[in-house]
Order: structure tokens, then C-alpha cells, then sequence
């Protein structure tokens, strides 16, 4: 019987695999549409998603919320979720003992989801799918659809946290995640047809 979103947000609320476990006010496993055909796979809970327990709330949630609404694409279409599920500290890239530690939630997570579409924001989340393939900039993977070893499409874009900093970021984010929907559609029709 394949697990549920709740038996593994369980799981995470319990989790002591790795340091991020000490320091955290609530952990953050993820939120959305559960039926969701697109998931959306960020890097780390920042401080206020440590708080509030929720994905992408603070700043870059903010810009992510606007480019998405710019695509046309709803919230409630997406399941959002991250790497790892713990605010590292000082919001710095997790580590490897981290990311490796809370790889069997997001696969759980992945696997009772069963999205069409992943989009991966930025180059951690892009690794996290492509660990064979070393990643230098994501800025030479984003906007391209690709299908990971595990047969999973995947769609890299950069953080929308790279947006605050660069305007020439943001256009490029907004221009790739414009894509999405008739990517989705291609995916869904695909698949009827196979
Ligand atoms: N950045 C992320 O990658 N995830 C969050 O939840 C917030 C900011």
C-alpha cells in the first residue's frame, strides 16, 4: 500500500536524521494540492518558513507567488516541497549530510504524489534529480525539460530567490515558468496516447 502525504509528514515531524533536526521551530515538509500534477521542489526552509511550518513564505515565496500568477498558474495546481525539510542554519545551502539524510521523504513524497511534471528552483534542487550529471550553473540547465534516470520529468528553473538580486533573473524565471502549462498539457497527452 503506498504511503500517505500524512503518514510522511508524520515521519518528518519525527525525523532526527541529521543536525537541521536540533535547531528547528517546526519542520517543513511541504504543501499543496495532494492529486497535484506539477511539483514544485525548492531548496530549504528559510526563517520564516521555519516559523510558519509552510514552504515558500518569506520573500522569494512572494516573488515565486507572482511569477506563477504570471504564468497562469495556480497555486492549488502545485504541490510545493523542498529538499530538505529543516531551516539550515543562516539560510545557507544545505549540506550534502542533509540533503542525503531527508532524500527518503521527498522520494516518499514523490512517489504518493506521482506528479506529471517536476519543476526543480535552482541548482541544489536540480542536483538533488541529476546526481550523475555535476551541476556548475543552473543557468545552463534552466528552462530545458529533461527526464531523470528514475524515468521522471523534470523541469530545472532558477531560484526565484535570484530574482530579488537580478532583474535579468527574474525575466529569465518568469519567461521559463510561462512554459509550464503547455508543457503539462504536452506531458498529459503524451501519456493518454501511450
Ligand atoms: N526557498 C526555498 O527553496 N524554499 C523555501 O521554502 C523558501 C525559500
Amino acid at each position: 500500500m503506498k504511503t500517505t502525504l500524512e503518514q510522511i509528514r508524520h515521519e518528518i515531524a519525527n525525523c532526527r536524521a541529521c543536525p537541521l533536526s536540533r535547531n528547528r521551530t517546526n519542520t517543513v515538509p511541504g504543501v499543496g494540492n495532494p492529486q497535484a500534477r506539477i511539483v514544485l521542489v525548492g531548496e530549504g526552509p528559510g526563517a520564516r518558513e521555519d516559523q510558519s511550518g509552510q514552504p515558500f513564505t518569506g520573500l522569494a515565496g512572494k516573488l515565486l507567488d507572482r511569477m506563477l500568477l504570471n504564468a497562469g498558474i495556480a497555486r492549488n495546481e502545485l504541490f510545493i516541497i523542498n529538499i530538505v525539510k529543516c531551516r539550515p542554519p543562516g539560510n545557507a545551502t544545505p549540506q550534502p549530510d542533509s540533503i542525503a539524510a531527508c532524500r527518503p521523504h521527498l522520494e516518499n513524497q514523490l512517489e504518493t504524489i506521482n506528479p506529471a511534471l517536476i519543476i526543480a528552483a535552482g541548482k541544489p534542487a536540480a542536483q538533488w534529480f541529476l546526481p550523475d550529471e555535476p551541476i556548475a550553473k543552473i543557468t545552463d540547465h534552466a528552462g530545458i525539460l529533461r527526464k531523470t534516470a528514475e524515468g521522471r520529468h523534470l523541469y530545472p528553473v532558477i531560484h526565484p530567490a535570484a530574482g530579488r538580486r537580478s532583474d535579468a533573473m527574474k525575466n529569465l524565471t518568469e519567461r521559463h515558468l510561462l512554459f509550464v502549462p503547455g508543457l503539462l498539457a504536452m506531458l498529459e497527452s503524451n501519456a493518454e496516447a501511450a
